[in-house]
């Protein structure tokens, strides 16, 4: 059903201007939009596919592509073109056309200008509690660029303005010495514990972004909010959600700010011997979607940049800002104690996928560890970037805990519409993530989602598509245990 992750979107590459702001404030209260979408497909009429809206309900859907999503006249891809709709154009659903190869449409009426037609159903989502966007003034979501510093700031005033349902904690200290925060959302003596990490990646930071401005809304309409007819204060009152927006906070200030705002004077020079090596392995491609990347080729023989066809070497200010590894060019994400030992990636220092000389090995990686133990969690869930995927399962995983993480990867499916990947295959035989590890040590579900579609670093373009999908799904998490 859903083809995002291979770009076979009705985006085109148009520029990623104009973008309006979700207007939810004068959108009418829907409290339960999963139950009352379930409701709608039973009385789907069997002959045309087609169903209408009963009398008086009201449903409104946001659209959600990267760039913008067509407005047809007829429910296929081939269907004559009424409007662009981009990301946060709000629609009123009137009814599903289901096709028979899964391609789902919806026919909707654009809110602001009325305009009827057929959407494609994988870019919409509910829209769920109507919200006033002027009350999140904490968090900015106008460039893409969220730093350290702009987090340390948000969270010191989220958690002064919000005593009663936020606090913050510092969990460990990164290799540059940065703090690594914990923040709880909701009552830390809840009955039921979440946790959520971001930023393990350096470049990947438009997570880190994305969980503080979520952190916000839940925090700001804690006692309107709603969700499936409970207000967000009684869902995190029995669910703590435990956040660390900012796993690893050096790779986040290198992909940013280069080697301008390393404390350790020697980092200047630990970086450019990474790029000296990795200089000869880059080469800028364009990838399945489309867009130009940089990736690796260390793996081939005898590979020579200037042979390849390449156009150009990469530069090291390029090379900075697709840095993922910690100031120690350790890959977080292959550091964990999972399937290490047989771990066959890089055995140099780099921006990515070097495993460390031992696991655990990086203060970073102690510090989610140590916490990842702090309470019984009920899951766990990795932000990363790009693909608009969420994988789920690992090699070795108990079948109880596969089943799990396969329910976990189909719940949040059915909200922000990800396509879902198994990753219990002889493919992925590369471990060593989080996730990897708090699957096979601690026995719990958990889910990577990888939000975005273009190359890391996202643009802040992309914003208010991922914002709109995920803004409610931490409430639908916490209703699942409820
Ligand atoms: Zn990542």
């Amino acid at each position: 059903m859903m083809i995002a992750a291979v770009g076979l979107s009705a985006c085109g590459n148009i520029p990623d201007n104009d973008k309006p702001e979700p207007v939810f404030s004068e959108l009418p209260s829907r409290e339960a939009p999963s139950e009352s979408h379930e409701e709608s497909e039973s009385t789907a009429d069997p002959e045309s596919g087609e169903e209408t809206e009963e009398e008086g309900e009201h449903r409104y859907l946001i659209c959600v592509p990267a760039e913008y999503i067509s407005l047809r006249e007829q429910p296929d891809q081939g269907g004559a073109e009424i409007a662009q709709l981009t990301a946060g154009t709000v629609v009123e659903w009137i009814g599903d056309h289901l096709n028979e190869d899964e391609t789902d449409y919806f026919r909707v009426k654009v809110k602001d200008s009325g305009m009827e037609g057929y959407v494609s159903a994988d870019y919409c989502v509910e829209a769920g509690f109507p919200y006033d966007e002027s009350a999140l003034d904490i968090v900015h979501a106008d460039r893409a660029m969220y730093t350290y510093e702009d987090m340390v700031e948000d969270i010191n005033a989220l958690v002064s303005k919000y005593p009663d349902r936020l606090s913050k904690e510092i969990i460990g200290t990164s290799v540059d010495g940065r703090d690594i925060f914990a923040l709880v959302l909701g009552d830390p003596d809840a009955e039921k514990h979440v946790m959520l990490q971001a930023g393990i990646h350096g470049r990947e930071y438009m997570n880190s972004q994305l969980m503080m401005k979520m952190t916000e809304y839940y925090c700001a309409f804690y006692d309107d909010g709603l969700y499936n007819g409970k207000t967000y204060r009684e869902l995190f009152g029995k669910t703590a959600f435990h956040v660390i927006p900012m796993s690893n906070p050096d790779g986040v200030t290198i992909s940013q700010f280069g080697t301008e705002k390393m404390n350790n004077p020697y980092l200047g020079d630990f970086l450019y011997s990474c790029y000296e090596i990795d200089r000869q392995n880059l080469c800028y491609e364009i990838n399945t979607n489309g867009d130009y990347n940089w990736s690796d080729h260390y793996k081939e023989d005898g590979f020579v940049l200037s042979e390849s066809g390449n156009p150009r070497e990469i530069t090291f200010d390029e090379y900075l800002t697709i840095w993922k590894a910690n100031a120690n060019g350790v890959d977080i994400n292959n550091n964990f104690d999972a399937g290490w030992a047989d771990i066959d990636l890089k055995s140099w220092p780099s921006y990515g996928s070097y495993k460390g000389d031992g696991p655990v090995s990086e203060p970073e990686t102690a510090a989610l560890r140590d916490y990842a133990q702090r309470h019984d969690y009920e899951c766990f869930v990795s932000y990363h970037s790009m693909g608009q995927l969420i994988y789920y399962d690992v090699k070795g995983n108990k079948d109880s805990n596969s089943e799990r993480s396969a329910e976990l990867s189909e719940l949040f499916k059915s909200h922000i519409k990800y396509d879902t990947v198994n990753t219990n295959g002889a493919y992925n035989v590369n471990l060593g993530g989080f996730g990897d590890w708090v699957q096979l040590s601690l026995d719990k579900p958990s889910v990577t989602i990888e939000s975005g579609k273009k190359p890391c670093p996202l643009e802040i373009g992309e914003f208010v598509s991922i914002w709109n999908r995920h803004r409610e799904s931490w409430a639908m998490l916490a209703d699942r245990w409820d």
